[in-house]
């Protein structure tokens, strides 16, 4: 949907040499976790935090501040 991020299925090999933890929430990412890398903040995020960067981005991958948003 998004190309601001990747989604990939977590492997033993992202968990050990990029990261266990999503790099938002710092909650466990274990192997078959579903698992986004934001190309943006070069991190890996979980299922939550991807949707809730999502809903606030743009269609650049910018993040808006404002609650009002052009979604109509
Ligand atoms: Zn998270």
């Amino acid at each position: 949907m998004s190309n601001c991020f990747i989604d990939q299925i977590a492997s033993q090999d992202i968990l050990l040499r990029v990261t266990n933890v999503c790099g938002e929430c710092y909650s466990d990412i274990k192997v078959g976790d579903q698992i986004y890398y934001d190309m943006q903040g070069y991190r890996y995020l979980c299922k939550t935090c991807h949707q809730e960067l999502c809903d606030r981005m743009n269609q650049e991958c910018e993040i808006i501040h404002e609650d009002e948003g052009l979604f109509g």
